[in-house]
C-alpha cells in the first residue's frame, strides 16, 4: 500500500507514521510494516516538528515532502499513485481560533476540500478523515452516536465540522471511498505545549504554575494517542465507506481531576494551580459512544490513562530540548 499522510510532522501524524513504519507499540493491526510506503505531507507549521519523525528519517519507505495542502497544483501531482490518504493536517488549537479563525477555514475546510477533489482525480482508493469529538458541541449527559446532528462551538470545531461534510459530501457525489474518524482528546508524546496535559507538564517540570479555566469542572475524555493510532489502522483498513467511526480513551475527567492527577505526578500541590477567566464558549462536556468501533473492528484501548501520563510525563522530562524551545509558542 502507498499511503499518504497529511500533517505527519505533528503530534497524531507523527505517531501514526512511526507506528506504521515501524511498530513497536500496541498500535499495529497485523500488516506487514515493509508492504507499506509512506508519503508524508506537511508544511511544518509552528505545529509541524521534523524531529518526530527522526526515528524513521532515513526509512527508504518514507518521504517526507514539505508543502501545503492548500497548494492545489502540488497535491494534484502528488497524489496519484497513492492508494490512500490518512487526513491529518489541521490547525488544531481550540484558542487560536478563538483569537483569529482564518487559518482554520483556510486549512481545515479548503485545504480539505482541495485534498478531496485531487483524491478524486487520482482515483485514490480510501480516505481517512481525521476529525474530532468538537463538532458535536456540549453535551449535558449520556454519550454521542455517530447520528448525533453536528452543533459545533469554537471556530475551530466549525471548521471541523464543515471538512467532515465536505468528506461526506466526496462520498455521495463523487463515490469517494471515505471513512471519518471522530476521538476525544488525544495525549502522549511529542504533543504541542500549547495543549493541556503538555502545557501543565512542561510548567509543573519547570517550576512553574497551571492556568486552570474556570471552575475546571469540563469534562473531557482522554485518548493515548498509541491508542488513536491503533483505531486510524483499523479503520484505514477495516472500516466501511462512507462511515463514521468514534474513537474514545475511557476515561472521563473533569479538569479539575485532570490536574489534580498532574499535580500528583509531578508531586506538586494546589498552590502552583493559577484559575484563569473561562475559555469563551468552553463546551462542558464531550463524550463519544466509540461501540461501533469496538464491535465492527475489535478497538479496545490499551492504555491505561495512569501508565499513558506516566510514560508521556516520562518523556517529557527526558526531552526537554523538545519543548523547551516551543513553550514560548504557546497560544
Ligand atoms: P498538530 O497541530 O499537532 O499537527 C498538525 C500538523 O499539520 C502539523 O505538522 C502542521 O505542520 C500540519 N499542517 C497544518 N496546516 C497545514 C497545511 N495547510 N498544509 C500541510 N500541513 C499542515 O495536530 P494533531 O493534534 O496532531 O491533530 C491531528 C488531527 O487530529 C487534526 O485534524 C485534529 O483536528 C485532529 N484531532 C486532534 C485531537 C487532539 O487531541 N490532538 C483531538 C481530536 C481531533
Amino acid at each position: 500500500m502507498k499511503l499518504l499522510v497529511t500533517g505527519g510532522a505533528g503530534f497524531i501524524g507523527s505517531h501514526l507514521v512511526r507506528s506504521v513504519l515501524s511498530p513497536t507499540g500496541p498500535s499495529q493491526p497485523s500488516v506487514d510494516p515493509r508492504a507499506v510506503t509512506v508519503t508524508v505531507l506537511d508544511a511544518l507549521t509552528y505545529a509541524g516538528n521534523l524531529a518526530n519523525l527522526h526515528a524513521v528519517k532515513d526509512d527508504p519507505q518514507l518521504r517526507f515532502v514539505h508543502g501545503d495542502i492548500r497548494d492545489a497544483q502540488l497535491v494534484a501531482a502528488l497524489l496519484p499513485g497513492h492508494d490512500a490518504v490518512v487526513h491529518c493536517a489541521a490547525e488544531s488549537h481550540v484558542d487560536r481560533s478563538i483569537a483569529g479563525g482564518a487559518d482554520f477555514v483556510s486549512t481545515n475546510v479548503l485545504g480539505t476540500q482541495t485534498l478531496l477533489e485531487a483524491a478524486v482525480r487520482a482515483n485514490v482508493t480510501t480516505f481517512v478523515h481525521v476529525s474530532t469529538d468538537e463538532v458535536y458541541g456540549s453535551i449535558a449527559d449520556g454519550s454521542c452516536s455517530e447520528e448525533q446532528p453536528l452543533a459545533p462551538s469554537s471556530p475551530y470545531s466549525a471548521s471541523k465540522a464543515a471538512s467532515d461534510l465536505l468528506v461526506l459530501a466526496y462520498h455521495r457525489t463523487h463515490g469517494l471511498d471515505v471513512r471519518i474518524t471522530r476521538c476525544s482528546n488525544n495525549y502522549g508524546s511529542r504533543q504541542h505545549p500549547e495543549k493541556l496535559i503538555p502545557r501543565f507538564l512542561t510548567r509543573l517540570l519547570s517550576g512553574g504554575t497551571v492556568p486552570l479555566y474556570g471552575d475546571g469542572h469540563q469534562v473531557r475524555d482522554w485518548l493515548h494517542v498509541e491508542d488513536h493510532c491503533q483505531a486510524l489502522q483499523l479503520v484505514l483498513h477495516g472500516g466501511r465507506p462512507g462511515e463514521i467511526y468514534h474513537v474514545g480513551g475511557g476515561t472521563e475527567l473533569t479538569n479539575r481531576q485532570l490536574t489534580q492527577r498532574l499535580l500528583d505526578a509531578c508531586g506538586a500541590d494546589w498552590d502552583r494551580v493559577e484559575h484563569v477567566p473561562d475559555r469563551k464558549g468552553h463546551d462542558a462536556r464531550y463524550s463519544l459512544d466509540w461501540s461501533k468501533l469496538r464491535g465492527e473492528l475489535g478497538y479496545m484501548p490499551r492504555y491505561s490513562f495512569d501508565k499513558g501520563l506516566d510514560e508521556t510525563l516520562a518523556w517529557y522530562r527526558g526531552n526537554p530540548a523538545w519543548w523547551k524551545p516551543l513553550a514560548g509558542a504557546q497560544a
